[in-house]
């Protein structure tokens, strides 16, 4: 038995893996990644392939960036870990400091956590309680977006609204209130994007009309909804939402999660739009890739509502084990730092012309590609059985899955979501990756079709 067949054979007894039909999976051929170099990964037999997901959208500048990695040993000859309970750490300090900078003006605290679940989390109990503090209790209600996806946490779950992932778990969620996604491509009533943002804007003021008197905060995802397939909002979409929520008093958290650190162009998207969230949510990207790190941003009228003495329990009671855990915070802040050192936003904008044009050659004209979305190095590519009906492959095919699988035969990984192809390679791509990512993906759908 060679290693690899060891390992694949290991990971099939004992490991259980997220978001995957087990019984499928011990049917398959194991990939097992041993190292990385860049913006490749390396299997335990030495097979080189891009990482054109940048591992589940957290590596940034690539893997294995020496200033991360310095960083984070420096950390270690230090302190691996101590509790912000009661204490404070070096890195977490600093961190914070570097966040509140870089962030829209009038975010002014942070709060750590470990995941974008809880990121998430953290803001919807923050949102809750800060209306209790104002003496509003009856806005403890929250409006979120149709196939919005904000973590597996249950309150994340609530906020979400794939039901393919988590319908099952109906019966433990809290009640929301929904507004439809502006997702043109899916809209019937809708010729064209801004059709399609004035309709959904015209249901929202709708929802805010009737409901804000007993909704605590708006959640949204800026500019692209992640999970649901990479769906781009039409431009003035977020802005005029937002402008919505201040005038219905209701509060605005913006999960950044997927979107954050330079995916869409800008270290945040809602900045595009200038638009500042009361609440922030950001993790994913914030190491770079290398740790679980969270952080929920605050504005300060928030922050100052939990104020108070001790036995006005104004506290805000949550907090989790590893809450700004110093080596996550060291990378991060090396993490930062190389953005304004490699000046990475300028070489997105290139990057992403490039993956512009590079799509429209490769993938637009193949027949079973019904929309390509794309903002920055965040693509969705919505494959459809009947491209001039718009007819969507049923979800037996797993045509994603099918297309990712061949994707891997020519040396790029990918992952789908449904019948959407995910394109979200390291801020750090080359020119030459970018050409081979598009090509792969195009040989790969073209095979899989
Ligand atoms: N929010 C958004 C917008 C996401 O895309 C994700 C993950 O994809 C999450 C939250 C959850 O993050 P995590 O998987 O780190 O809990």
């Amino acid at each position: 038995m060679t290693r690899a067949q060891e390992l694949s054979e290991k990971d099939k007894r004992y490991v259980w893996h997220p978001f995957t039909q087990m019984q499928d999976w011990r049917q398959e051929d194991t990939l097992v990644i041993d190292r990385a170099e860049g913006n490749w990964l390396v299997d335990v037999e030495g097979q080189r392939y891009l990482d054109g997901v940048s591992s589940l959208w957290v590596t940034v500048h690539g893997h294995r960036r020496r200033e991360i990695d310095e960083a984070v040993r420096a950390q270690l000859d230090r302190v691996a870990h101590s509790t912000l309970l009661g204490l404070a750490n070096v890195p977490s300090i600093e961190l914070a400091e570097r966040l509140v900078s870089l962030a829209p003006a009038g975010l002014t605290k942070v709060f750590y956590s470990d995941s974008g679940s809880t990121a998430v989390e953290v803001a919807l109990k923050m949102a809750f309680q800060y209306w209790r503090h104002r003496g509003r209790p009856e806005k403890r209600r929250f409006l979120a977006l149709t196939d919005a996806y904000h973590g597996d946490t249950l309150g994340a779950v609530s906020v979400g609204g794939i039901d393919r992932f988590h319908e099952v778990f109906r019966p433990l969620l809290f009640d929301v209130v929904r507004a439809p996604s502006p997702y043109w491509y899916r809209c019937a009533d809708a010729p064209d994007p801004a059709s399609c943002r004035d309709l959904c804007l015209t249901a929202l003021e709708r929802l805010l009309d009737k409901h804000a008197g007993e909704i605590a905060a708006f959640v949204v995802e800026p500019l692209v909804q992640g999970a649901a397939g990479m769906i781009t909002q039409p431009h003035g979409y977020l802005a005029a939402a937002a402008e919505m929520c201040r005038a219905h008093d209701v509060l605005l958290v913006c999960d950044e999660v997927a979107t954050g650190f330079g995916r869409t162009g800008s270290l945040f998207a809602c900045t595009q739009e200038g638009v500042t969230p009361d609440l922030l949510c950001l993790a994913k990207g914030l190491t770079g890739g290398y740790l679980p790190l969270a952080a929920t941003l605050a504005s300060e009228a928030i922050y100052s509502a939990f104020l108070g003495n001790h036995s006005d329990f104004k506290t805000f009671f949550h907090g989790h084990t590893y809450t700004g855990n110093p080596l996550a915070c060291a990378a991060a802040l090396a993490n930062l730092e190389i953005f304004e050192a490699d000046h990475v936003l300028e070489r997105v904008a290139q990057r992403a012309e490039l993956l512009g044009e590079e799509l429209e050659s490769v993938i637009v004209p193949l027949p079973h590609v019904g929309q390509v979305r794309r903002r920055g190095l965040m693509v969705g590519i919505e494959l459809v059985r009947n491209r001039a009906t718009r007819e969507p492959y049923p979800a037996t095919e797993a045509i994603g899955a099918r297309v990712c699988r061949a994707a891997r035969r020519h040396g790029v990984i990918l992952r789908p979501l449904g019948p959407v192809i995910v394109l979200m390679p390291p801020l750090s791509i080359e020119p030459d990756e970018v050409r081979l990512l598009v090509e792969a993906t195009g040989r790969a759908i073209a095979e899989a079709t």
